[in-house]
C-alpha cells in the first residue's frame, strides 16, 4: 500500500505530460487517490445534494448546473443586510459598494479565461451576450456575410445567429455554414475546419464556435482556429459555456476577437447566473465598432451627466458593452465561486481533472460492453472534464437506473449520457462507484435494457 501511495503522489506531481497512467479498478485505489489528492478538502467548500436516505448524491452533472459553494449564502446575507440597513446609500457606502461591484469579479474572470482585466466583464446571460457581441462583430457586407458554426450546436446559439443573419437582411439557409463530423464520426477534425476556411474563408464574416462542445465534449485549439480564420479575414468568437472553469483558456494570446459565457455550469454561480464576455484589447477603443449603448457602458466619469443629453462615451474596457447596472444579487454567487477559483487556480484544477476524467475513461473501458461507446476525444488535450457516452439501447432507462442509485448525470437526444466529474468537488471514490454501478447495470442488460 505504501508503494501505491508513493506512486500516486508521483502521479499527482509529475502529471503534466504523462497520460499513460496506471489506474486500478479497485475501491482501495480510489480511496487512496482521494487521500493524496491535494484538492481533496476543496469539496468541503460545496453543498452536495442528498438522496432520500440522507447519503450524498454522486453528482456528475456540473456541466449543466454546478453546485453551490457554502460561502454563497453568507455573502448573500451580507448584501441583503446592506440593502436593509443602508438603502440607496449601499451604492457607495456598503462594505463592497454596489456602484463598482462588478469590478470585484474582473480579475478572477480575467485569470480564468486568460485575459487582461480590462478585456472582461460579467453581465447579462449567454445568449443575450452573444447578440451584443454580434452587434459589434457580425457586420456582414454583400461579399462577406456568412457565419461558420459547428454541429452539433446548442439550439440557442443557432437561434441567435439565424436571427442576426435575418436582422441584416440575409437568408440563413445560404448564410449559415455548418461544419459537421464526418460520416461515422462524432467529433470534428481540425483539417476539416481548415478546409472550409481555405475554400470559403473570404465569404465568412464570423467564425462562431464553442471552445468545448456541449454535446461531445470536444475541446478546440483556439489559437490555431483563430489564426487560420484571421488569415482569411474573418472575425472569431467563441462560446465558452462548457469551457470556462473547465479547461485553461488563453483568450488574449490566442488573439480571439470576442467570447461569451454563462456562469452556472463549471463556474458554480447558480441557476441562470450572470454571464460574461471577453473582448480583445484591440477592439476596446475602436471608434468604428457598432455597439448598443447604455449608461453603464459609458465612461463612469461622465455617466451621471444625464441632464446634458450627452453623446455616449464608451469606457475603453469590456465594461462598455454593459447596458444596465448589474444585479448585485446575481453577482454575489459568482463572487463566492470565484474566491474558490482564485484559491485553487486553474492549472491545479486542470491537473486533477485530467486524472479524474482519465480514471472515469479507464473504468468505462474495463467494462468492455458493446452497449456503450465514449464519443469524447481520447486525447486528454482535446477534452475537458466531461465524457459523453453513446448508449445503444434505451439510454433513458439506463439513466433512470443510475438515478435510482443516487447518480446524477444527464441525457441528450438521441442517445448520449453526459458524465462529468468536477475536480473541485467530485472524488475518485465517486468515479469508481459510478463505474461499478454502470458495470452492474450493463451486465444485467438483458433484464434492464
Ligand atoms: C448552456 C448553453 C447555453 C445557455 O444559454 P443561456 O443564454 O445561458 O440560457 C447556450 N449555448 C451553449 C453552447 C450552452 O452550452
Amino acid at each position: 500500500m505504501k508503494k501505491m501511495i508513493a506512486s500516486l503522489i508521483c502521479l499527482f506531481l509529475s502529471l503534466q505530460h504523462s497520460f499513460a497512467l496506471d489506474f486500478i479498478d479497485s475501491e482501495n485505489f480510489a480511496i487512496e487517490c482521494d487521500h493524496v489528492d491535494p484538492l481533496c478538502s476543496v469539496r468541503d467548500y460545496f453543498l452536495i445534494p442528498k438522496n432520500h436516505d440522507g447519503s450524498s448524491q454522486i453528482y456528475l452533472c456540473g456541466h449543466s448546473l454546478g453546485l453551490q459553494p457554502k460561502r454563497t449564502q453568507e455573502i448573500m446575507q451580507t448584501e441583503l443586510e446592506a440593502w436593509a440597513n443602508l438603502g440607496v446609500e449601499g451604492h457607495f457606502k456598503s462594505e463592497a459598494p454596489w456602484y463598482t461591484y462588478h469590478e470585484l469579479v474582473r480579475n478572477s474572470l480575467a485569470n480564468i479565461v486568460g485575459a487582461k482585466p480590462e478585456e472582461v466583464v460579467a453581465m447579462n446571460s449567454l445568449t443575450a451576450n452573444l447578440h451584443l457581441m454580434m452587434v459589434s462583430f457580425y457586420t456582414p457586407s454583400p461579399s462577406r456575410y456568412k457565419v461558420l458554426m459547428e454541429s452539433p450546436v446548442f439550439s440557442s446559439d443557432t437561434y441567435a445567429v439565424k436571427s442576426q443573419i435575418l436582422f441584416h437582411g440575409f437568408d440563413p439557409k445560404e448564410s449559415l455554414i455548418i461544419i459537421e463530423p464526418r460520416q461515422g464520426e462524432d467529433c470534428l477534425r481540425m483539417e476539416d475546419i481548415e478546409k472550409v476556411l481555405d475554400e470559403r474563408g473570404d465569404e465568412i464574416a464570423l467564425v462562431l464556435l464553442s471552445a468545448v462542445n456541449y454535446f461531445n465534449g470536444q475541446k478546440f485549439d483556439l489559437h490555431h482556429i483563430t489564426n487560420k480564420a484571421h488569415e482569411h479575414g474573418c472575425l472569431v468568437g467563441f462560446d465558452l459555456a462548457h469551457a470556462i472553469g473547465n479547461v485553461p483558456l488563453d483568450l488574449h494570446n490566442a488573439d480571439v476577437d470576442f467570447a461569451a459565457w454563462c456562469s452556472y455550469k463549471y463556474l458554480n454561480a447558480g441557476p441562470g447566473a450572470i454571464g460574461g464576455v471577453f473582448v480583445h484589447e484591440r477592439h476596446l477603443s475602436s471608434p468604428t465598432l457598432n455597439r448598443f449603448a447604455g449608461w453603464w457602458g459609458n465612461d463612469p466619469n461622465t455617466r451621471f451627466q444625464l441632464h446634458l443629453q450627452p453623446d455616449f462615451v464608451p469606457v475603453a474596457r469590456a465594461d462598455s458593452w454593459q447596458l444596465s447596472n448589474p444585479s448585485i444579487f446575481a453577482l454575489v454567487p459568482l463572487r463566492a465561486s470565484l474566491e474558490i477559483f482564485d484559491e485553487v487556480g486553474m492549472s491545479e484544477i486542470r491537473e486533477k481533472s485530467l486524472l479524474l476524467t482519465g480514471y472515469l475513461e479507464f473504468l468505462i473501458q474495463q467494462i468492455h460492453s458493446d452497449q456503450i461507446e465514449v464519443i469524447t476525444p481520447k486525447d486528454p488535450l482535446e477534452r475537458g472534464c466531461m465524457l459523453s457516452i453513446k448508449v445503444n439501447n434505451n439510454p433513458e432507462l439506463l439513466m433512470e437506473k443510475l438515478h435510482q442509485e443516487g447518480i446524477i448525470c444527464d441525457f441528450r437526444r438521441p442517445n448520449v449520457l453526459r458524465i462529468t466529474p468536477i475536480p473541485l468537488y467530485n472524488t475518485f471514490y465517486e468515479v469508481w462507484k459510478f463505474g461499478q454501478i454502470l458495470k452492474n447495470h450493463l451486465n444485467d442488460s438483458t433484464e434492464i435494457l
